[in-house]
């Protein structure tokens, strides 16, 4: 049987994604009071819409640039934003060569035994990995036609019919981490967990004959990578598109390939919950940002990042600064947001209005479990996220504008960096370090909203309030 990829919607999309107005948007908004928008953002984030979204995502498959699920992913995000009543733009880079995998099985069983196949759950194909379908007997060594078990299969060609490798692996091995192959290989490769391994190993060192039936759908086309960006018109008005405005963004696309849960639907879902509460708020009320507020979901992380930089920006209007979301949804040792980079002088004036929510939150009642972080941090730059494309670039360095990521988790394994001077750092404790929290599932087959977003669905929730509430602030305060 093939693992199948759902390419549709799950039943949950329609009405997940029927606004629920608030509030008649046209009489009520010139008889009522105006709302504080803060109070009204805060709330309007919901922690169990971004969770639901988040499978939903998911379930569309990896979403790669280009891609099948990619272009679903784009469709969804767009759906999302125009049914909240918002203006949608697609952006597309040129054409480029995209890789798929559609379904696939991998299934192990002992010749000879009364025992059935039974299937690596765990296996995930690597990037450029050929269709096939075929059987073959396993072995420790690479040699023609068989299904070669290694710890390392490197980029290159093998004359085996099949690769299972166990490493890349998550930090404890127990979910494989998909690797890339060459361009035009023509033997698939599966990654497979470290204990899947073990009982295959186990199984030849008893002198059992070990059989590798595997089966892989891919779908490789040449398409351009779609980026969804949405518009929330600011009080200072100006001509559509072109007047200045804050983005928030996250990239749309799993990063790994797999099925990124946590890296990055949840950053998408984020993204969602922002422009959801912001636009519901104004409908129900209370005024519209100073300036105009984006939303990008890019279609390939820095790719689309880099483009979009290029050919839009200024075109589009003036670029007032960035907040970028990647892996909001999850952290494996605690309960904890972190800001990021807080060493660029362009950033300061950001960072710290986002760790004000922060410290005000977190001084209140926080009467509800699961409110708010009990740790939040700032810390330097670390490389690896798209508001770095925005921040390392000479416009961004020219105007010090800020280019600034919230997240919950980064790399997958826990970070331990030198306290910026004159920088928040830590706000449970004082010393010269800042811990990053990890994501234990980081770019792996184990990237799902079950090990996740599903855990810790109130993540989400506080990125996109302190990041709402942040930026109105921030804006409110440019001259
Ligand atoms: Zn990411």
């Amino acid at each position: 049987m093939l693992i199948g990829l759902a390419l549709a919607l799950t039943p949950h999309a329609s009405t997940l994604a029927t606004p629920t107005p608030q509030a008649d948007s046209g009489a009520s908004a010139q008889a009522a009071p105006k709302l504080d928008p803060q109070q009204v953002l805060w709330r309007g984030v919901d922690a169990r819409r971004a969770q639901l979204r988040v499978r939903e995502l998911v379930a569309l498959g990896p979403r790669m640039g280009g891609t099948r699920s990619g272009d679903a992913a784009a469709a969804y995000v767009s759906k999302a934003f125009a049914e909240l009543g918002l203006e949608v733009r697609i952006v597309e880079t040129p054409e480029r060569r995209t890789w798929q995998p559609l379904a696939w099985t991998l299934s192990v069983r002992v010749e000879g035994s009364q025992e059935p196949a039974r299937r690596l759950e765990r296996a995930w194909p690597w990037h450029n990995s050929p269709d096939a379908k075929g059987s073959a007997l396993l072995s420790l060594e690479s040699a023609p036609s068989v299904a070669w078990l290694t710890e390392r299969a490197g980029r290159g060609a093998s004359t085996a019919a099949v690769i299972l490798a166990s490493r890349p692996a998550t930090s404890d091995g127990s979910w494989p981490v998909p690797g890339r192959l060459r361009e035009g290989t023509a033997q698939p490769c599966f990654g497979i967990a470290k204990p899947e391994a073990e009982l295959l190993r186990g199984w030849l060192d008893a002198g059992a004959k070990v059989r590798v039936d595997f089966e892989l759908d891919v779908e490789t086309r040449s398409a351009a990578i779609r980026t969804v960006v949405a518009r929330l018109p600011g009080r200072k008005g100006g001509e559509a598109w072109k007047a200045p405005y804050f983005l928030f963004c996250a990239h749309g696309d799993a990063d790994s390939g797999g099925p990124g849960a946590d890296d990055n639907a949840s950053g998408v879902a984020t993204v969602l919950e922002i422009a959801t509460a912001w636009k519901r708020a104004i409908d129900a009320g209370a005024s519209a940002p100073v300036h105009e507020v984006r939303f990008a979901i890019w279609g390939s992380e820095i790719e689309s990042t880099r483009h979009f930089l290029h050919t839009r920006v200024p075109a589009d209007g003036e670029l007032l600064g960035v907040l970028n979301y990647d892996q909001s949804g999850f952290g494996s040792g605690a309960d904890q947001v972190n800001v990021e980079p807080d060493d660029l002088p362009g950033n300061a004036a950001l960072v710290n209005a986002l760790v004000a929510v922060m410290r005000e939150r977190a001084d209140a009642d926080a009467s509800e479990p699961g409110d708010f972080p009990s740790r939040f941090a700032t810390n330097k730059s670390l490389g690896g996220t798209d508001s770095y494309v925005f921040s390392d670039s000479e416009l961004f360095k020219s105007r010090a504008l800020p280019a600034v990521s919230v997240f919950s988790s980064a790399w997958g394994a826990a970070g331990e960096h030198k306290r910026t001077s004159g920088m928040p750092g830590e706000s449970w404790r004082e010393r010269d370090k800042v811990g990053v929290d990890y994501d234990l599932y980081y770019h792996s087959s184990g990237d799902t909203p079950e090990n996740t977003t599903d855990k810790e669905p109130w993540n989400m929730a506080w990125c996109a309030r302190v990041g709402c509430l942040g930026a109105l602030r921030y804006l409110e305060a440019l001259p």
